[in-house]
This record gives structure tokens, sequence and C-alpha cells, in this order.
């Protein structure tokens, strides 16, 4: 098994749609950055680079790359899932804390573990989310995410069959 651990944060900024775990809220500011801005995406990928060693999202997407200017995150995501599932792990479970002002989450959190689940390829009952408000942290102006995860080792196809196989000849012999 193989843990994995992600911060991310995004300023505010209005005239941008606010995308966060790859859905797009109703709010009247999105979050400023290079590419869509998805703080949870961005959380997410790191967490699962940092659980298979395989660097951080700005090794493989650099911001001065005009190429990911306005990107979909959801591409960064599915380059991390590629390396774990490269590296032999599957994702067990995540869970996420993001920090912000507004909107309210609560209303979305579906919505959102639902596409999460899709783009890692798991069950929703597998993607945890939580929010809350940045209380005394004087935070109002920027959305923060925070992200573990959790791999296990993915079966092994060929040591199955080979299991399988050995099942089979004890039962001969008997
Ligand atoms: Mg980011």
């Amino acid at each position: 098994m193989r843990i994995g651990y992600g911060f991310d944060s995004h300023e505010f900024q209005s005239g941008v749609p606010l995308k966060i775990g790859g859905v797009t809220l109703p709010h009247h500011q999105g979050l400023a950055g290079h590419s869509d801005g998805d703080v949870l995406l961005h959380a997410i990928t790191d967490a699962l680079l940092g659980a298979v060693a395989a660097g951080d999202i700005g090794s493989y997407f650099p911001p001065s790359d005009p190429k990911w200017k306005g990107a979909d995150s959801a591409i960064f995501l599915a380059e991390a899932v590629k390396r774990v599932r490269r590296a032999g792990y599957r994702v067990a479970n995540v869970d996420t804390s993001l920090i912000m002002a507004a909107p309210k989450i609560g209303p979305h959190a579906k919505a959102i573990q639902a596409r999460v689940a899709e783009l890692l390829g798991v069950k929703p009952g597998q993607v945890g989310i939580k929010a809350k408000t940045p209380e005394g942290l004087n935070l109002d102006h920027a959305a923060v995410a925070h992200v573990v995860v959790l791999l296990e080792k993915a079966a092994n196809k060929k040591s199955a069959t080979k299991k399988k196989a050995k099942r089979v000849t004890s039962k001969r012999k008997r």
C-alpha cells in the first residue's frame, strides 16, 4: 500500500467559471490559474503522483508552457491515474477537504464526488468530499484543497492465472 498527500490553493477571480472537482459551480467568481484553476483536481493529482513518488503536477504540466493555458484539469488527473496504474497500483480511497468561504459546497458535494470517482475510475463510495469555511484564517479570497489518497497493489493478472492453474493441478492429484 502507498499513501499520498496533495495540497493546492488558488485565488478567486472575476470573469472565469468556478470549477471544483471537474464540476462547474454557479458563483460570481472563479479561480485564477494558468489552467481552469480546479484546485481540487490539482490537489488530487499531486496526491496520486506523490503516492507513487512520480514528481508533482508542475513537472508534467509546467505553468510556463502556453499549451496548458485554460486546460481542463481532468487532463492532469488522467496523467496521474496513468502513472499510478503503471506503477502497479489502484486507488483504494481518496479523502479531500476544501477550505473556502463561498460558495457552499454541501449542495454540490454529491455531484463533485460522482465526477471525481468517474475520473479516477472508482466508486463514489471511495471518494470523500468535505468542505469548511476558513474561520479565522483571513482566506476569503482563496480556495484551498487538502487531499490524501491510499493506493493498493493492483491484482496481478499473471499471478492470478498461475494460482488458478496450481489449484487445478492439485485437484487432479487428489
Ligand atoms: Mg493549482
